[in-house]
């Protein structure tokens, strides 16, 4: 999960700068999985090899921040590589549905 905010929209670009800031100061206190290599190898995240990607999403399940991420890898489900522990034909078979959901079943207030 790495990207160049140079390149991006701007309106992704703010979220990306978000989740990696967000990624950093935890990092700091405790260790990230996409950043630190302790689990699997950094680049397994980006990859595509299907095995690395699985192991990379596996990993993401000791991650202190993994609720944030995923949201983050919903929202922008094109981007590539894991995010939150999923790919992204998992993460827009998410978008997909939450937009297909009637309105009723997303506010529940
Ligand atoms: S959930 Fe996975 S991809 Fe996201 S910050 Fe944590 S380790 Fe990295």
């Amino acid at each position: 999960m790495t990207t160049d905010p140079q390149t991006m929209p701007v309106h992704l670009a703010s979220d990306w700068r978000s989740l990696t800031a967000y990624i950093e100061a935890t990092h700091e206190r405790q260790p990230v999985p996409c950043r630190s290599g302790e689990i699997v190898e950094v680049h397994y995240w980006t990859s595509g090899k299907p095995v690395e990607s699985v192991l990379a999403a596996q990993a993401c399940a000791h991650c202190p921040i993994k609720a944030a991420c995923r949201v983050y890898g919903i929202k922008h489900p094109a981007e590539a590589g894991i995010y939150g522990g999923m790919g992204p034909k998992q993460r827009k078979a998410v978008a997909k549905l939450s937009t297909d959901l009637p309105p009723s079943t997303t506010n529940p207030n």
